[in-house]
């Protein structure tokens, strides 16, 4: 691996959280931006409904709510105010990115819906707005002379003198080898668990390897229990990764289906309200999925709006103009994750963390839709931010006792790595499910159960 032994700071990740990250940190400081597999393979490539945003002053209160509700108000308060103060300024800073959002003939910006929210107040790109952000923060990262970008590289470790993050240990996913490599900040962008899983519409590579890094040392990590369970993907019987049919598409106006045909819920509930609604209705019906009809939804509308899913269902043999798509929830996006502040910081000083890898608070109990793809941005500029304002390199005995018996061969065989890091992090999902239920009965029960159909990998 051609990589100096010492960067400014490291950034492991490059998602929505690690890309934004990477383009607020001082262009005056060397930077290390590495991803385990190809730079596409993150999850951010894969939004489809969209990215929330405060659209004007008097949609503060309701947004808020929506946000706090679908969490059932175990959010953190503050952390939500920050998100919604800061989201103009993201947009903004990714229409100056070139992102192109849908618009009307008008050239004015469109806003859509999805589960859980009392207003259109959701930006979108057709059904790939994902693609579209990430692509844009990726090719303005590339430009930077200051970042070294490295695809299939992961990170296996940190270097620690126990107390202050003072570096990573890197591979090289390929040919195994492995390299320590110093840095005043490392920052984790590491994304979420659902590889972890059998059912997923996560990339297969996210294992929440962050997580597992932390867990090892101490690193503080919140609601590792909290994960949440998409209500509509598209139902198949082949393996591998899941594909989303967004929720927008509900709040379009698409409706759910029983096998007689029938509606059974409110389409416009919070996730893991619906979520639970399509199990109950599967377990009646002794089925495994149920419909999701887009008829209802003007045919150019869904052309437009949703050129993806329509092509993806007619590559499964449906054709979403003439009669519903069978579809079932599967694990989507993880709550919990490495405890952060507003400002990316951990519990070990000079280690950050950002986007899906991190729980600062702001999703609660169960994330609001597209409110991830916003936090993600916002948290990891913040956390830029706080570097670039607070910088100081790392004590020259800090890096050394870091490096002290530094063990290569410990990190070659990637396989057993892999499997120790998921066996730490389910083993501190289980220890967290526990620990709540030892709590109270609460809504934790339910959870729990959700969580365990699509966990039988
Ligand atoms: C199908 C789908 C649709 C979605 N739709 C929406 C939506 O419409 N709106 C919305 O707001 N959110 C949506 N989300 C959620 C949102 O996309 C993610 O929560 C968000 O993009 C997370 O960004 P991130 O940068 O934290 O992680 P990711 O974008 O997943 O990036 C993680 C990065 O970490 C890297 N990585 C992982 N482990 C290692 C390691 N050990 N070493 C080095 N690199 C590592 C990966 O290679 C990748 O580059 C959707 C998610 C999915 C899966």
């Amino acid at each position: 691996m051609e990589l100096r032994n010492k960067y400014d700071i490291i950034v492991a990740g490059a998602g929505a959280a690690g890309l934004n990250a990477a383009l607020f940190l001082p262009r005056d400081k060397r930077i290390l931006l590495v991803c385990k597999e190809g730079p596409r393979q993150a999850d951010s490539y894969l939004a489809q409904g969209g990215i929330c945003v405060l659209r004007w002053d008097g949609d503060h209160d309701a947004y808020f709510e929506d946000t706090m509700r679908a969490g059932h108000y175990e959010n953190d308060p503050e952390t939500v105010e920050c998100m919604l103060r800061c989201s103009r300024e993201i947009i903004s800073d990714l229409l100056y990115a070139g992102v192109r959002f849908s618009r009307d003939g008008a050239g004015n910006l469109l806003y859509t819906r999805e589960g859980g929210h009392s207003v259109n107040r959701i930006l979108y790109r057709e059904d790939r707005t994902g693609r579209e952000i990430a692509s844009r923060l990726y090719a303005r990262v590339r430009k930077l002379p200051n970042v070294d970008f490295r695809s299939g590289t992961a990170l296996a470790d940190i270097l620690t003198d126990g107390e202050q993050c003072a570096g990573a240990v890197l591979r090289d996913v390929r040919t195994g080898e492995t390299k320590a490599v110093f840095a005043d900040y490392v920052i984790l962008a590491t994304g979420g668990i659902g590889g972890l899983f059998r059912f997923s519409t996560n990339f297969r590579g996210l294992t929440g390897d962050g997580v597992a890094i932390c867990l090892k040392h101490g690193v503080a990590v919140s609601d590792l229990d909290y994960v949440q369970i998409h209500p509509t993907t598209l139902y198949t019987k082949k393996r591998g990764r899941r594909f989303l049919i967004s929720e927008s598409v509900r709040g379009e106006g698409a409706v759910l289906l029983n096998g007689a045909g029938r509606r059974f819920t409110d389409e416009l509930m919070p996730r893991d309200v619906v979520t639970a609604a399509i199990y109950a209705e599967m377990e009646k019906e002794g089925g495994d999925h149920v419909w999701l009809d887009l008829r209802k939804i003007p045919s150019e509308a869904v052309r437009a709006h949703f050129p993806s899913i329509v092509r993806r269902c007619a590559e499964e043999g449906f054709d979403v103009f003439s009669e519903p798509v069978p579809v079932v929830p599967a694990q989507h996006y993880f709550m919990g994750g490495i405890r952060s502040d507003t400002d990316g910081r951990t519990s070990m000083p000079r280690l950050f963390a950002v986007g899906e890898a991190c729980c600062n608070g702001v999703h609660g109990k169960n994330r609001l839709a597209s409110n991830s793809l916003l936090e993600s941005l916002i948290f990891a500029k913040r956390a830029a931010l706080r570097i670039a304002n607070t910088y100081e390199p790392a004590e020259e005995q800090t890096v050394k006792r870091a490096g002290q018996g530094f063990d290569e061969g410990k990190y070659r065989d990637g396989k057993s790595l892999s499997r120790e890091y998921a066996a730490l992090v389910r083993r501190g999902m289980e220890a967290a499910a526990s620990a709540r239920k030892a709590e109270g009965p609460g809504e934790g029960g339910k959870a729990d159960k959700t969580q365990r159909k699509t966990s039988e990998k």
